[in-house]
């Protein structure tokens, strides 16, 4: 066959050229598709679940970070034969296929770089099964978290990892980004919680990898090959998650630190004691100051603000944990408030929650951050964020999870100005650069995607690399799944 049909328009974005040099070329969506593939997909999916309609190709063309590439033609699959022939006609054609779930990712991995078929999984959205006994659930990649947690609820069960925007973001881009949330520090990303899975390889074949048991080392471990694998080896069409018993009982405290280095200092004392927070939170004074403008919340001068939570089965034993760790934090100079109760843990949780919406507000751009260092590097993190941020002249606010070490700076800059725009990228790389010699890495939970791909051999080396292409040429031999992310982006 050989029939290359699509054409990529390498035309950078309009503002600039220049700004965006650490940048793959944007797909502008063609729409060069052979008829007779689009009438082939139209007779797989239905022409209810297919689209070529130029507004609808633009509206899918970003995904929550500032990555954007339109696709040619979107695909509703409803089943998973539908995912294998819509899967086995692009490796025909040879065109590309990035799947998509909500699109709420921050790094560009469902944005569509080189154009082509973009499959949006979000009508494949069925629970299936909800196995109490086991504690085990088989759902559709469409499953919008919130709404797993939700039918999980009257079984006293819940999916633990819970991903900020869990309220619209499903199950197989949370599996495919490994994502994670606040509650990471104790239980996880998910790639502690998916079991097993049938994934639509690229070529179309279907495969049912993992065990319905709890322990299983018969061969190698492919759930974990995919899960976190960004849509670049294979559509996710069933997963069989992990439960737990959702904990009765959970307690809040703020604590407020003058200093950033006590703040690093205090969480890595309540981890290190064996206390387990639920959740052990910061948000810098840059953050703290917008989210009390935001808010109209008053908060205390001070250089950061700690959250932690405490959970478990018994009163006695989350009070205790509490109180040790109200301790600490006062022995580490920090001035503590205990929530008293639940509206006022939903108040500290609030502010938590209006970071991103607050820092918004300040500039017209962003760039969201992800990097990750082990705990006991979080006060060097911190500093040197503050380091980059005066030498690029660039404002950088911090919130993140800081029990896993993982930070979200958020630059803050007009990407209308280019000159300050690249800054910007100069500062990103700055970032991840401190990232790495601090011995950790450049995203905990957001992906590489895009955005961080040319970063990527900072990180990893070549051999390393070269192991990686070749597990994608193994399963993916023509390179149609989701291309240009992750190494392919880089220099
Ligand atoms: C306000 C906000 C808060 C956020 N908070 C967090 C947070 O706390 N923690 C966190 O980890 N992330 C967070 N994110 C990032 C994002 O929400 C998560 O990565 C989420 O898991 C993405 O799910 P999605 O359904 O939107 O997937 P998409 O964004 O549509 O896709 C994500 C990736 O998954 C791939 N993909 C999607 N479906 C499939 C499938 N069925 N098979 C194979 N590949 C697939 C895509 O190709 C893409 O590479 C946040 C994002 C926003 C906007």
């Amino acid at each position: 066959m050989g029939r290359m049909v699509i054409r990529i328009n390498h035309a950078p974005r309009p503002s600039d050229g220049k700004a965006y040099e650490f940048y793959p070329p944007w797909s502008q969506g063609a729409g060069l598709l052979e008829p007779s593939l689009l009438k082939a997909l139209e007779d797989v999916v239905g022409p209810d679940n297919m689209t070529t309609e130029p507004v609808e190709l633009l509206c899918y063309a970003r995904d929550a970070s500032e990555n954007f590439g339109k696709p040619d033609v979107i695909v509703w699959p409803r089943t998973t034969e539908q995912v294998s022939a819509v899967l086995k006609l692009a490796n025909e054609y040879k065109v590309p296929v990035t799947p998509r779930g909500a699109g709420t990712c921050l790094s560009g991995g469902p944005v569509p770089a080189k154009g082509g078929i973009l499959m949006v999984m979000t009508r494949m959205d069925r629970i299936l099964d909800i196995d109490v006994a086991n504690m085990l659930a088989l759902v559709e990649p469409g499953v919008v978290w919130q709404d797993l947690n939700n039918a999980l609820e009257p079984y006293g069960l819940f999916l633990p990892p819970d991903p900020a925007s869990g309220a619209v973001c499903t199950i197989g881009g949370c599996i495919a980004e490994d994502a994670g949330g606040m509650r990471a520090v104790k239980y996880g990303t998910f790639r502690d919680w998916v079991q097993a899975l049938e994934v639509v390889l690229p070529t179309g074949e279907v495969i049912w990898t993992g065990s319905r048991t709890r322990k299983c080392v018969s061969g190698y471990d492919l759930v974990h090959l995919f899960v976190g694998s960004e849509g670049t080896l294979g559509v996710i069409t069933k997963a069989l998650l992990r439960l737990f018993p959702k904990p009765k009982y959970a307690l809040v405290m703020s604590a407020f630190a003058k200093d950033l280095r006590d703040a690093g200092r205090a969480v890595f004392y309540v981890l290190t004691r064996g206390l387990t927070p639920s959740a052990a939170e910061i948000m810098d004074k840059h953050t703290l100051r917008a989210v009390s403008e935001f808010t109209g919340a008053e908060l205390p001068d001070c250089e950061a603000m700690l959250i932690f939570e405490f959970d478990g089965y018994t009163l006695s034993d989350v009070r205790a944990r509490l109180r040790e760790a109200k301790k600490l934090c006062e022995a580490t100079n920090l001035k503590v408030r205990v929530a008293e109760s639940e509206a006022e843990a939903s108040e500290i949780w609030e502010l938590r929650r209006a970071a991103s919406p607050a820092l918004a507000r300040l500039r017209p751009s962003s760039i969201h951050e992800d990097v990750t260092v082990p705990v006991s590097k979080l006060p060097d993190m911190l500093e040197r964020i503050g380091k980059i941020s005066r030498e690029f002249g660039m404002l950088i606010a911090t919130f993140g999870h800081a029990g896993d070490g993982n930070l979200h700076p958020v630059i803050l800059f007009d990407e209308r100005d280019p000159e300050e725009a690249r800054r910007a990228r100069l500062a990103a790389r700055e970032l991840a650069k401190a990232a790495l010699e601090l011995g950790g890495t450049l995203t905990g939970e957001h992906g590489i995607g895009l955005s961080k791909a040319p970063f990527f051999t900072l990180e990893h080396s070549r051999t390393e690399v070269e192991v990686m292409r070749a597990i994608k040429k193994a399963l993916d031999p023509n390179g149609i799944m989701n291309p240009g992310k992750i190494w392919e982006a880089g220099p």
